[in-house]
Parts: C-alpha cells; structure tokens; sequence
C-alpha cells in the first residue's frame, strides 16, 4: 500500500489548491517525505465557505433521522477501512498501529453515539398565559462551523467536532492538521461515500494562522471549535470572541496522578505506565505529574521506573513497538529543554532523558523523580513520553500541589478510601477526573476542561448543545 497524496474536499470535489501549493508529509519515524497535502489559499477558503453555506441550507433541511442513517454508514464505512487507515495514520503520525486501529475503531462508535443522540435534541412547549397562545422553544442547528484540529489524534480530535455538526444539521470547514493528513481525509471519505451531500462537509489545509485568521471572523461561520495549546486556544477564543462566535476550547493540560498509601500499588502502576505510553505521552489527558504519598513514593518510583523504562520504542509499524517516535521533531528540542532543566535543578533522572539515535524523533521514555516545582516540567506541559515523580505528605497537600496550576483538564488518583476518593472528586479541580481506574474519553461522558484547559465538552449529551441554538416562536391561533 502507498502512502496517499492529501488534496482539500471543497464542494464535493477532492482536488489541489487554486495556487498549486503543497506541503510535504514527513515520517517521524524515518525523517523521510512521504507524500504531501494540498495547501489552500484565500480562494480556496473562499471556495469552502460558499460551499458550507449551501451545504448548511442542504443539510439542515434533512430529518435528524435520516441524517442519523447515513452517519451510521459513515461509521460501518470507517470500520470495513480500518486496516487502511490506521497504517496511513501510523506511517504519518507514528503511534504503533494498534492503537492506530483502536483510534480508528473509537472513531467509529463516536460517530454512532452522536448520530443517535442528536435524535433527541428535543425543544419545550411553555404553558401561555393567554388562551390561545402556543410558545415553543425550538432547538435549531447552529450553522457553518470551523474546526481547528491537531496532529496527536488525527482521526480521534476530528471526529468528535464533524459528528456533533452533523448530528445537529450543521455544516463544516475542517482545518486538520498539515503534519497527520491523510487519515483525517478518510474520515471525511468514509463520510462522503456515506452519501452525505457536497458542501456540507469541507476540509482544508495550509497554513493554521492564516486559516483560523479568516475562517473565525467571517460571517458565515457561526461556531468555532479548537483543539490545541491553551495559547493559540487563548488567541482563537479572543478573536471567536470578538466576533461573537460560539467556541468550544479543548486546549492543554498537565494532569495529576495521585497515589496514596492506601491504593492497590501494583493496579495503579500498571494503569498509569501504560496510559503514560499511550502515543508517547502526546495526549492531552497524559497522566504528568505524578504525585505519590510518603510510604508507598519509593516502591512506586522503583516499579515505575522498571516497568516504563522496560517500553520498546521504534518503529509503530513494527509489531513489538509499544511506543513510537514524537510527532514532530519540533518535540525534541522542547522536551530536552524541561528534562536538563529538572537535571540541572537537582531532580534525579531515574530512566530514560535522552533522544534515542538521531533518524526519526525517538525519545527514551523518561521518569523524573522529585523535581522542584519551580522547574520547567513542573509547570509547562510535557506533551511527550516524561513521567515526574514528586511525594507528598498528606491529603490537603496533594490537593494544593493538584491545583496549583493554570491547567485544569484530566486528573488521575488511586485510594483504597472511598472517603478520600469522594473528597477528591469535589475538591481536584479538573474537568474530569478518574479514580482507581483509567475510565475517561468515551463518547458519552463528558470531556473538557475548566480554567487554562478551555471551555465546552466534546462527549457526553452537552456535546450536542453548542451545535444548537435555541428559538423561541409564540403563536396566536
Ligand atoms: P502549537 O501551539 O503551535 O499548535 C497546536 C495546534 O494548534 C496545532 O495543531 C497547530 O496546527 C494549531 N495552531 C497553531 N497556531 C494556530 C492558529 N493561529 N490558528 C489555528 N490553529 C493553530 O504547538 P505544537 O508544537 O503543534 O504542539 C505542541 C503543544 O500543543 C503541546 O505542548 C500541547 O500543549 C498542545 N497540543 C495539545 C493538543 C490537545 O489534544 N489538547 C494536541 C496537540 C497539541
């Protein structure tokens, strides 16, 4: 199989952009160009607009029952291209290629979820004063949206703002991400051979600034969605704001992962180095700082470190590799910076800190063991495959120590009190937090984060709402 070459879907129609510009697709885990993405210009965006309004017109008019039939094709379609696409994905994007799959197949039940639950997207008949009057709030589609989507899920960060859109009539522009084309663009084919009409889905690529810069202040687009880092979250927000767009922000994170005394040490080790593993750290819900009470902190570390040292990274092609290389190589220098800073700090490397050759943007999966908090790494997100290991004494420090900074997404504990797990759940303040088990993402329950993290959720029934508007009709019979 080939490594296919990405064009832009506007109206329908898969093909180059108007300039003829292209960019090229590397292999993190070779360093070699293996195909390139269309870039679009002013036209083109142009182009994509004129279409999501026409498609909006289109698609909107189209009972959520029927929409909900042919988004369930998209999924059966998805799922029969799994082995495809997921290789696409691997060979773009890096991760071993069963988690490749497993996004793939995730994608899938997305899709379902979304599709039936937007049947239920039901309005309210308000009792009048007057005899005669019937007052209705209806929930409509929002309109066209704009979709901005990173390289760490291709298929997984996609998928979530195109099923709530559709599900609820809306159309969309997606800007997905230059590095990860070619699967998020069979995402959108499993769709459009779906029979979802042209225009009512469109996808773009180029240059991110320059996108988001004109597709978030132009009238037609009436919501915009961001996934990403919480500074461009913070300038894409501030300028949907601006222009009074609705926007839903899923931004960064540096998640807690607390362990006391009382947990099933071996569980909560096992769990947190293989969610740690997951796409090599790149994963916005990553457990990072790693918190672990007086006790049980050296055991832990010891077994941590084995056990997430002991990962074969290579190639995510290769069947024994259980961790890839970084997305970009733009990582690396990022992720050496906070690791030295640690070092030079006085934190003690316990495995891992360094890059791994120099073709493809391998890095040693790391542990970082008591690293002040002043340090890089205690305060940036890591984004990539570095565990730090801090210990603290008791149930009010750790809390203080979870919440001290600006991020507020995932958090992680393992307790054997089901006291400490019910005040954790009040007082972490995070989005979402799982205890005693790694339980989050799942098309119904919700996702999203609170403070620096961004705003709005992409699971559960509230994923739905922002994709609507209410009206509200009173009528004199
Ligand atoms: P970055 O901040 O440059 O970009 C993050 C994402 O935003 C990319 O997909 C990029 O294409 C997009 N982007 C950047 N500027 C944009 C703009 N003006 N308009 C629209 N989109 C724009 O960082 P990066 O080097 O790509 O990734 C590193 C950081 O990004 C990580 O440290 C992490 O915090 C964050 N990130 C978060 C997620 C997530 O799932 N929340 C995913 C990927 C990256």
């Amino acid at each position: 199989m080939n490594y296919p070459e990405t064009q832009l879907l506007i109206d329908g129609e898969w093909r180059g952009g108007v300039e003829g510009k292209w960019i090229d697709v590397l292999d993190p885990a070779t360093d070699e160009v293996i195909g390139r993405v269309a870039h679009a210009t002013r036209a083109d965006l142009d182009a994509a607009l004129k279409a999501a309004k026409l498609g909006f017109a289109t698609w909107s008019g189209i009972s959520a029952y029927d929409r909900a039939k042919m988004m369930r094709k998209a999924a059966d379609n998805l799922r029969a291209r799994a082995d495809d696409i997921a290789w696409m994905m691997t060979r773009e994007q890096g991760k071993p290629l069963a988690e490749a799959k497993g996004e793939v197949m995730a994608g899938a039940d997305v899709i379902d979820w979304f599709a039936e639950e937007a049947r239920r997207t039901y309005g309210l008949i308000i009792p009048a004063r007057a005899p005669g009057v019937t007052q209705m709030a209806m929930k409509l589609p929002v309109g066209p949206v704009a979709a901005f989507t990173p390289w760490n899920f291709p298929i997984n960060q996609v998928v979530r703002k195109l099923s709530a859109a559709l599900a609820t009539g809306c159309s969309i522009i997606v800007k997905a991400p230059e590095e990860t084309p070619a699967s998020p663009a069979a995402l959108i084919k499993a769709f459009q051979d779906a029979g979802i009409p042209a225009g009512v889905i469109n996808l773009v690529y180029g240059v991110p600034s320059e996108i988001s810069e004109y597709l978030i202040p132009h009238p037609v687009i009436r919501k915009v969605t961001f996934t990403g880092s919480t500074p461009v979250g913070k300038m894409l927000a501030g300028l949907a704001g601006q222009h009074m767009k609705r926007a839903t922000m899923e931004l960064g994170g540096h998640a807690p992962a607390i362990v006391f005394d009382d947990a099933d040490i071996a569980t909560a080790t096992k769990q947190l180095v293989a969610f740690k593993t997951r796409n090599a750290g790149q994963v916005c819900i990553s457990p990072t700082r790693f918190l672990v009470q007086e006790k049980v902190y050296d055991k832990f570390v010891a077994d941590f470190t084995s056990a997430y040292g002991a990962m074969v990274v290579g190639n995510g092609l290769e069947k024994e590799t259980q961790m890839g290389p970084l997305a970009n190589e733009r990582r690396i220098p990022t992720i050496e910076a906070m690791v030295n800073d640690a070092r030079e700090r006085g934190a003690e490397i316990t495995t891992g800190g360094e890059r791994i050759g120099n073709v493809g943007n391998f890095y040693k999966p790391t542990v970082i063991a008591g690293a002040p908090l002043d340090s890089k790494i205690m305060n940036e997100e890591p984004f990539g495959p570095v565990a730090v290991i801090n210990r603290f004494k008791d149930f009010d420090e750790v809390v203080e120590e979870a919440n001290r900074l600006p991020y507020g997404l995932a958090s992680y504990a393992y307790t054997g009190s089901s006291q400490t797990a019910q005040k954790l759940g009040m007082q972490v303040e995070a989005g979402m937090t799982s205890i005693n088990h790694i339980g989050l993402a799942l098309p119904e329950v919700p996702f999203g984060g609170i403070k620096d993290s961004g705003y709005g959720s992409e699971g559960g029934s509230e994923a739905v709402e922002p994709y609507l508007v209410q009206k509200f009709v009173t009528t004199l019979a």
